[in-house]
């Protein structure tokens, strides 16, 4: 008889003594479950947050809060059933191949003679362009920035942006003293008129090198939706 209070006095503490080691158990697991789901949550957000893939494999820059990467905004390829050929392997948007057509015949109408040098850049061309002429000339991505732009940064991309040089003068095609030819003063005075404008001035905010034969179509709401960003931007 005596036992049975003993066996309970001894169960008891026994007894309230493992509800305590479960309730600190689930305590203790609760709060390694809220450990290990904030862990992942660091290891899967945090180095997406931090730092994003770059959009140009093999090129260490990431673009800035308005999307530009090394001064040049993004822009989409434009698909082949978008192109109207100008030539054998030039190819550029119908409405801004028709107006190059016409300020073409204006300009040599009045002895001008404007040649289209480079038109539409796909992007896996540009890619080659940037990365090789980077290599050739053992020149960081930010310097090659500054002449070229990275690929999928390209107005040539869009089938608006031409290369123009004077025909009279391939000695100063892509090349800044194209400014003092005959070409590049008709240019100046009357692209606007056929809806041409120059992307990169000297001193242009985006920071690129002054290109005086680099030209962009804004005449369509297409073009002109594509090249708002830089448009705002100069502003
Ligand atoms: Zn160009």
């Amino acid at each position: 008889m005596d036992d049975i209070p003993l066996a309970r006095r001894s169960q008891q503490p026994a007894a309230s003594g493992s509800r305590a080691g479960a309730r600190l158990r689930l305590v203790l697991l609760a709060g390694a479950l809220v450990l290990a789901g904030a862990g992942l949550v660091v290891y899967v957000y945090g180095p997406l947050r931090r730092s994003p893939a770059p959009p140009v494999a093999g090129l260490d820059a990431r673009p800035s809060g308005d999307g530009r990467l090394l001064g040049h905004f993004p822009y989409p390829e434009a698909r082949a059933d978008q192109l109207a050929t100008l030539a054998p392997g030039v190819q550029l948007r119908p409405e801004a191949a028709e107006s190059l057509r016409a300020l073409q015949r204006d300009a040599q109408a009045q002895g001008v003679r404007i040649e289209v040098l480079s038109a539409f850049r796909p992007v896996e061309l540009q890619r080659s362009l940037f990365f090789d002429v980077k290599s050739e000339r053992n020149q960081s991505a930010r310097t090659r920035a500054r002449v070229s732009a990275p690929p999928g940064y390209s107005e040539h991309s869009t089938g608006y942006a031409v290369d123009l040089g004077d025909a009279t003068r391939p000695d100063l095609h892509l090349n800044p003293a194209f400014d003092t030819t005959a070409a590049y003063r008709w240019l100046k005075a009357n692209a606007h008129r056929y809806h041409f404008q120059l992307s990169f001035p000297r001193n242009n905010p985006q920071g690129v090198n002054y290109e005086p034969w680099h030209w962009r179509y804004e005449g369509s709401t297409t073009a002109l939706r594509l090249f708002e960003p830089a448009q705002r931007f100069a502003r």
